[in-house]
């Protein structure tokens, strides 16, 4: 069986469903974030998979259908709207080195002048999210950021869940604390209150898997996936996925996973095999560092089952 080139042993569809069905009996399922009042309600027993290859065809397992908080995958969707409007610029106010620092650190930042490492931590995404306000009312980029997922994932269905924002602006003390420490070093330039009330929202965007991974098709860069930003910027934001979108477990997903990716807490990663395809994957429990216990469980099977790495065959 051919898939994209790549040969495989099992069905792609046989392969996602075992995936499955050993992560809906997998006894330790990590621990749902409750910092945010409204993701500690979300039932851990949940698991989807969705897989969209570059030649349109698509595959889908579990819960897959079922929408979850995007959380810190939008971080990727608002790099992309920021690279295109600031392109170089940007980078002298976020780096891209990874933290290894958990995804809410304000150590690093205090050291190094309000300047965050990298676009995928809060303090670097809440620069992002400022960068692209400025100028702006939140509700124009909000609706830019929802014209652009939904254009992308070709689904006009998807929207914010003002629920999980107004639970995460009614926390937010420490990322408003990252914004204000920030603004003191001059490096935000809306208040502080509107840039994180944006940042909340952005976060707050509900998707189920089948969208995140069609969304995602942006970032394969295949001969069949849409072309909505340039060719550069594709290989810079999947290199930063690898790199920090894993926050202090970026090393961690590239040695198990070998492919670039994004979480959040709300429990959903989003991962790309570039050329290939776009995967989406959701389970609400998360390990330590923040990023979905069986989600890295089930793409690692995925990667070694199908031989997908960016590091050559497994
Ligand atoms: N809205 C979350 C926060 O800022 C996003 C974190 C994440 O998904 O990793 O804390």
């Amino acid at each position: 069986m051919f898939y994209c080139g790549v040969r495989m042993g099992q069905d792609l569809q046989e392969i996602i469903d075992d995936i499955a069905r050993e992560m809906n009996a997998a006894p330790d399922r990590g621990q749902v974030a409750d910092y945010i009042p409204e993701l500690g309600r979300v039932d851990a027993d949940q698991f989807g998979l969705f897989v969209a290859l570059a030649d349109g065809s698509t595959y889908s397992a579990g819960d897959a259908d079922i929408p979850f908080s995007i959380q810190s995958v939008s971080k990727v969707f608002t790099l992309a709207l920021a690279l295109g409007k600031l392109g170089h610029e940007l980078w002298s106010r976020v780096g891209r080195e990874p933290s290894g620092q958990p995804f809410n650190s304000m150590f690093l930042l205090e050291r190094e002048n309000g300047v965050p490492r990298n676009p995928f931590i809060n303090s670097g995404a809440l620069v992002v999210t400022d960068a692209i306000l400025e100028g702006h009312k939140p509700d124009a980029v909000l609706g830019e950021l929802l014209r652009f997922i939904r254009e992308v994932a070709e689904d006009g269905d998807i929207h914010i869940d003002k629920s999980v924002a107004a639970s995460e602006t009614a926390h937010g003390d420490r990322n408003m604390a990252l914004a204000h420490f920030m603004a003191a070093h001059g490096n935000l330039r809306n208040p502080p209150a509107l840039t994180c009330g944006t940042y909340f929202h952005q976060c707050a965007v509900e998707m189920t898997c089948r969208q995140l991974a069609m969304a995602g098709r942006f970032l394969v860069a295949g001969p069949g996936s849409p072309s909505l930003i340039s060719p550069k910027s594709v290989r810079r934001i999947n290199a930063l996925m690898l790199t920090c979108g894993h926050y202090d477990g970026s090393g961690d997903f590239a040695y198990r996973v070998g492919l670039p990716g994004k979480s959040g807490v709300g429990g959903g990663i989003l991962v790309i095999v570039p050329g290939r395809a776009s995967i989406a994957v959701w389970s609400p429990g998360l390990n330590e560092q923040g990023n979905s216990q069986l989600g890295t469980l089930a793409v690692e099977r995925l990667a070694a089952k199908t031989g997908w790495s960016i590091f050559g065959g497994i």
